[in-house]
Formats: structure tokens, C-alpha cells, sequence
């Protein structure tokens, strides 16, 4: 068993976590990030990003992944592949965590970027499709359907405003549910109802996403109404996911205050947790937004109030530095 000092304690290795250690390198924090089973996060599984800021032309998401972690570790970040099991967080800093290695942890602050994952229906071709047709983020692959006909499978607020959503780009957008009524809130019903390019089909669960994954992609989904039992082959251009999101906070229940869907509660407008020298960034606090680069956003602020915590200054909700009482 080895133990790892050092000043910031970084679990999590996406956008959020890669954006707090080159700040916190920067910083001579001497950051330590611990990897965790996805190297790279959420953007590893995407093909095309096209909206993070810096690049005119397409980017892959795991590139991006790969440059950030050279950029962090050229910075003077040590970038360990381990993934956190158990960490102590009721007696303050330093902080003990523990990795599935056994070896132990010890950082001044903890900046927690565990991320989010998206929730799957685990059906055949669904993993197979990522990112050829079939996708869990309308504002990140909506773009790419311009003019195309799309659908959304699920019935909660989430699947209501992602196809919303894709309506400014897809030529009609097919809402399918597996119940005969949906969960998302009246005001989003009305406006899903009274859009011209919207349809809903009722009562169809998914039963396999068909098509190439080498080669066109998507081509359509095997539906069974749950009524009938009938089978129907749907064409369409894309699929979007949208039956919500599971936050990785499994290792701070108990620990520090989770809402209700589980994301960590953050002091608002800032990264603070409730215990002093822990931070949150990136999806794991963020139900909302869920983009890379509000992430690295996140990331950037986690490490900026690191490193006024540990010179012993407080941040107020303007943000100007004072000193702590
Ligand atoms: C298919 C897909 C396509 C997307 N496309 C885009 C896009 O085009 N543009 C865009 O801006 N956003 C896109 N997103 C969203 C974007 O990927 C996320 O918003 C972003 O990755 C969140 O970053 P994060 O750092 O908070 O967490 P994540 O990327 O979720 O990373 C979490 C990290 O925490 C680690 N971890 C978890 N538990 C532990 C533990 N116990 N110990 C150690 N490490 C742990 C994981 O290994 C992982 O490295 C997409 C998402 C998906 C799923």
C-alpha cells in the first residue's frame, strides 16, 4: 500500500476534474487525480463534439480527453489510475480517501468531479449506435440532424424539453413513450402538444436499435406496442435517449448533502460543499447545464476557491477575496 500526499485531491477525470488540476497545478497545488474507471469521462463514448470553444473544425471527444490530460500533466498534475472506494470526510482537512488499489489518499482539499452518467434502456444496437444515430444529449448532437426526422424515447421532463429542443433543428421530432400519459409537467406537456413538428407515439417500448455501425448508422427502431404485443419497424434518423441521469455520488451518501436525484448541493453560484476544503464541479453538481465545458467552468472555480482555502481566504457571493475570520 502506498500513500499519496498532496495539497488538492482530484476524483475524477473529465472535463470538470482535468480544468481544476491544471488551475491547481498552476497554483503549485501539486494536484493528484485520481482517474476513476472511465479515464476521460462522459466524452470518451462521443464521436463528434462541435461546440467546445477553441476548435472551427469537428473535434473527437476522446481526443479531447487525451489533450486535456497532457495539458494537466504538463502542468505538473500526477494522474493516477485508481478508482476512490471509501473516503473520510467528517474530520476534516486533510482529507483520507482510499482507492480500489488499497493505496491511500491524503489531500489538503478534495475537489469531487465524479460526473454523471446517462441513463441507457440496455436494449441491443443501443451501445453499438452511440454516436452513429443514437445519442443521450440533444443540445450536444442535436445540430447534426438538421432537417432530419428524430425521436425521443421517454415521458419525463427530460425527453419533453430534449424534444422540444431538436424541433430547432430536426424536421419532426417523434416523442415515444411506454405509458399512455406522461410524467413531465403540465407546462411542458401543453407546449410539446401544441408543436406542429412534434408527434407522440404511445404505448411502444424500444426493443432494439437497428443499422450500421460501420457504415449509414441509424437507420430505425424495432418497436412493440405494449397494448398488443405487435411488432413495427420505425425509420428514423436519430434516437435520443432521454429517461434521465445517475449522478456518481454513491461514495459521499451520508457524507456530505445530495438532492433528491442525488447530485451533490453546492453552495449557489459557487463549487462549496457544506464541509469546508471540499468542492464539487462538473456534472456531479450540475443537473442542468451538463456540458464539457461548463464542467471545465466548474473545474476552474473549484480549484480558484482550492486555492483561497488553503491561503486562508474566503470568497464572498460578489467574489471578491476577504480574509477569513
Ligand atoms: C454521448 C455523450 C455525448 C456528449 N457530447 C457532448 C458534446 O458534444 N459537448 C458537450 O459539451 N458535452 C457533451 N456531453 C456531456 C459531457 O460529456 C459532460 O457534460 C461532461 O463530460 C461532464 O464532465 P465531468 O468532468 O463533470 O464528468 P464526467 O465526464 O462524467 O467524468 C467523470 C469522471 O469521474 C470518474 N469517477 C467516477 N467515480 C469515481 C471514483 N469513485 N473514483 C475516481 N474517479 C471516479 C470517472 O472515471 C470519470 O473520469 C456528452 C455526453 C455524452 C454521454
Amino acid at each position: 500500500m502506498t500513500t499519496h500526499r498532496t495539497k488538492m485531491l482530484i476524483i475524477g477525470s473529465g472535463p470538470a476534474g482535468y480544468s481544476a488540476a491544471i488551475y491547481g497545478a498552476r497554483a503549485m497545488m501539486a494536484p493528484i487525480m485520481v482517474q476513476g474507471l472511465q479515464p476521460g469521462g462522459q466524452l470518451t463514448i462521443t464521436t463528434d463534439v462541435e461546440n467546445y470553444p477553441g476548435f472551427r473544425d469537428v473535434i473527437q471527444g476522446p481526443w479531447l480527453m487525451e489533450e486535456m490530460k497532457a495539458q494537466a500533466e504538463h502542468v505538473g498534475t500526477e494522474v493516477v489510475w485508481d478508482t476512490i472506494v471509501d473516503i473520510d470526510l467528517a474530520n476534516g482537512s486533510p482529507f483520507r480517501a482510499v482507492g480500489d488499489s488499497g493505496d491511500e489518499y491524503i489531500g489538503d482539499v478534495v475537489v469531487i468531479a465524479t460526473g454523471a452518467q446517462a441513463k441507457w434502456l440496455g436494449v441491443p444496437g443501443e451501445m453499438e449506435l452511440g454516436g452513429k444515430g443514437v445519442s443521450a444529449c440533444a443540445t450536444c448532437d442535436g445540430f447534426f440532424f438538421r432537417g432530419k426526422r428524430v425521436a425521443v424515447i421517454g415521458g419525463g421532463n427530460t425527453a419533453v424539453e430534449e424534444a422540444l429542443y431538436l424541433t430547432n433543428h430536426a424536421s419532426h421530432v417523434t416523442l415515444i413513450h411506454r405509458r399512455d400519459s406522461l410524467r413531465a409537467e403540465r407546462i411542458l406537456q401543453d407546449r410539446l402538444f401544441a408543436h406542429p413538428k412534434i408527434s407522440v407515439l404511445w404505448n411502444r417500448v424500444v426493443e432494439s436499435f437497428e443499422g450500421d455501425p460501420a457504415g449509414a448508422g441509424l437507420t430505425h427502431l424495432v418497436l412493440a406496442d405494449r397494448a398488443t404485443g405487435a411488432r413495427e419497424d420505425f425509420a428514423t434518423d436519430g434516437a435520443f435517449v432521454a429517461i434521465g441521469h445517475a449522478p456518481a455520488t454513491e461514495l459521499f451518501k451520508g457524507k456530505l448533502e445530495l438532492d433528491a436525484s442525488g447530485y451533490i448541493v453546492v453552495e449557489p453560484g459557487t463549487p462549496k460543499t457544506a464541509i469546508p476544503g471540499v468542492f464539487a464541479a462538473g456534472d456531479v453538481m450540475d443537473h442542468t447545464y451538463r456540458q464539457a465545458v461548463t464542467a471545465a467552468g466548474t473545474g476552474c472555480m473549484a480549484a480558484l476557491d482550492a486555492e483561497r482555502f488553503l491561503s486562508g481566504l474566503s470568497v464572498d457571493l460578489h467574489g471578491h477575496a476577504e480574509a477569513a475570520e
